[in-house]
């Protein structure tokens, strides 16, 4: 039976260091460190994760201004914005929620948020340097699953990693990370060819490809460390993950359930991040 990775009680424990280290730097910067968050359009989903983000600053001490703009707004408005909030001083983080509404160019729109408050290190400097091993703000969500396996004390080095899903803001960069720290990786996507028998190679398995129940407990190594990252929802309203967490808990070392696994990770790394750049940007 494995280990139930709890990213619910990690995430807290990290808020709350997070609390700390801004309680500390806030009166040295003489002031706290400021996130923007961007809405455009009224997309529910991306309601519910700025609200969360926003609370989760407040939580921590850090100054939170959440900007809405309308579905219809122009790539140019848009584009404004992002450069007055990158000259604002009180700014550290400009995060702009993705999915934007279909008329609006989204990479360009990332591309023009300053890399020096690209929390969300989506913009291609960051993701540049991500790459060559550079110091870099990195995409939260798979940052967050290395602070959550390195708080599990699962070995990384000279390991097979197996990714699934190569997507920009998780399955490519969780597969840099996951090589800086030395471990093999395979990055697997819908194109692979005997998927089960290229997941059976992994120690560690990370799954982020949004199908539901897709890793089997059969398609792992027994004692592998098992990610998912998958948020699915099933026609009954429930969410579950990428793996069949009841097969896979039985084979797996280490798994982590959904939800209560990586997701809640994800806020508490933009926070870390927001912190980091307040840090940079002060000086300190
Ligand atoms: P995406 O759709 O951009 O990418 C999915 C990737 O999976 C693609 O690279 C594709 O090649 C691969 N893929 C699709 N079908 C496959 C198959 N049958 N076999 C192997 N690979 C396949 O998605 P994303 O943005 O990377 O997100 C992946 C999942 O992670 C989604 O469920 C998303 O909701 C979730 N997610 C969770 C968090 C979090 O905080 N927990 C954050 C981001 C994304």
């Amino acid at each position: 039976m494995a280990i139930l990775i709890d990213g619910k009680a990690a995430a807290e424990r990290l808020r709350a260091e997070i609390r700390a280290a801004t309680s500390d730097l806030t009166p040295r910067l003489g002031r706290p460190p400021g996130l923007a968050a961007v809405l455009v359009g009224d997309n529910a989903a991306s309601r519910v994760y700025v609200r969360n983000k926003v609370r989760a600053c407040e939580e921590c001490g850090i100054l939170s201004r959440k900007i809405e703009l309308p579905a219809s707004a122009s790539q140019q408005e848009l584009e404004q914005l992002v450069d007055s909030l990158n000259e604002d001083n009180a700014v550290d983080g400009v995060l702009v929620q993705l999915p934007l509404p279909p008329h609006l160019n989204e990479q360009a729109i990332l591309r023009r948020i300053s890399p020096a408050k690209d929390v969300d290190g989506f913009h291609p400097l960051n993701a540049g340097k991500l790459l060559l091993g550079e110091d870099c703000f990195e995409p939260c969500t798979p940052a967050g699953v290395m602070v959550l396996m390195d708080r599990y004390g699962i070995e990384i080095k000279g390991r097979h990693a197996v990714v699934l899903g190569r997507s920009n803001i998780v399955g490519k960069p969780m597969a840099m990370m996951l090589l800086r720290r030395s471990a093999t990786v395979t990055i697997c996507h819908s194109a692979t060819n005997n998927l089960p028998g290229v997941v059976r190679l992994g120690d560690i398995v990370v799954a982020a490809v949004g199908r539901a129940r897709l890793v089997q407990g059969d398609w792992l190594k027994p004692g592998a460390a098992v990610i998912d990252v998958g948020i699915n929802r099933l026609p009954d309203g429930a969410l579950c993950g990428d793996v069949d967490f009841d097969s896979a808990k039985e084979i797996a070392g280490a798994i982590t359930p959904v939800p209560g696994g990586v997701g809640p990770m994800t806020i508490a790394m933009l926070l870390s991040n927001t912190l980091k750049s307040a840090r940079l940007r002060g000086g300190q």
